[in-house]
């Protein structure tokens, strides 16, 4: 009897660590998803930071200057800190679409 209650608390323990490296290796991929991005002046698109034509107009852009990736840095932290709050309070998948939403 002792025997099949060790070997449940073992199986416990075990499905119990896989599911939380699952929460962690999810919010590692949400977060390697969001990138930091500035707004195209000509169309008004995210594109990616260290772009030097925008991918939706073609437009030609000028280096990123100081007061932009200060901004950039700022967005980009406050979406991090915002995916990590919501992995304690909700389930994943409705965290992601929630950051995804929030730009
Ligand atoms: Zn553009």
């Amino acid at each position: 009897m002792l025997f099949w209650i060790i070997l449940f608390i073992v199986i416990f323990l075990a499905i119990n660590a896989v599911s939380k490296n699952k929460a962690k290796a999810e919010l590692q991929r949400a977060k390697s998803a969001i990138q930091k991005c500035r707004v195209c002046p000509e169309c008004a698109e995210d594109i990616k930071v260290e772009a030097k034509k925008c991918r939706y107009c073609g437009v030609s852009l000028m280096p990123v200057t100081e007061d932009e990736q200060a901004q950039i840095d700022k967005a980009y932290s406050l979406k991090i800190s915002k995916l990590e709050n919501m992995n304690t309070t909700q389930p994943l998948n409705k965290k992601y679409q929630n950051s995804d939403g929030w730009k």
